[in-house]
């Protein structure tokens, strides 16, 4: 039987999920976007909404690297987490990125940050997204989506969780002046 949508705007069989996109190489902007547009084309996947683009030093191990963009979206998909990540890992291939790339720089990385209130521990995925709460540049641009939006592992919002990141200080993580993931520049 098939559903009409729910309050929250989801249809019958489909989770909202939260995405982290980053960029360190090449050229980061036109990375991201791409990223999204492959991301929004993927069949079982339909965009809610996406952030503006947050600049950051990377003060991450492994020595120095070039300064992230990172956003973050949303999307309501039909499809399980696992087919999610592959269909992004191969997005991030197609996009330059060689497997096993872990800390070092990339030109896009495309995160699984939340899925629904799903809590997934699997060796190669792990929902929210361990170092979520960690990451001021994910924090922002999450918080800029729904700063009420609850972590299910531990029932704190994302707005709480980057309120102690704040106050923890740590690498600045400045709003890109009019940084968008359209290609035309639009905030629409
Ligand atoms: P990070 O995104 O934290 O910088 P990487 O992108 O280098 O780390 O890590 C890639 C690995 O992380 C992949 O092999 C993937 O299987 C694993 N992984 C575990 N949980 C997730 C998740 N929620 N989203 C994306 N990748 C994940
Ligand atoms: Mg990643």
């Amino acid at each position: 039987m098939t559903l009409g949508p729910d309050p929250a705007g989801r249809r019958h069989g489909e989770a909202t999920v939260a995405l982290g996109l980053g960029s360190n190489l090449g050229d980061r902007l036109s990375s991201l976007r791409h990223g999204w547009a492959a991301v929004c084309a993927l069949a079982g996947v339909r965009p809610l909404d996406r952030s503006g683009i947050w600049e950051t030093a990377y003060v991450g191990p492994g020595g120095p690297q070039p300064p992230y963009l990172n956003a973050c979206a949303r999307i309501a998909t039909s499809l399980e987490p696992r087919e999610l990540l592959a269909a992004l890992q191969r997005i991030e291939r197609g996009c330059g990125r060689p497997p096993a790339t872990h800390l070092q720089p990339r030109p896009l990385d495309l995160d699984i940050l939340l899925f629904g209130d799903r809590l997934v521990r699997e060796p190669d995925l792990v929902i929210p997204h361990p170092r979520l709460r960690d990451r001021a540049f994910v924090l922002e641009p999450l918080a800029e989506l729904d700063p009420g939006l609850i972590l299910p592992d531990s029932g704190l919002t994302v707005g709480a969780v980057r309120a102690i990141i704040r106050a923890a200080g740590g690498p600045p993580v400045r709003p890109l002046p009019g940084g968008t993931l359209a290609w035309d520049g639009s905030d629409g």
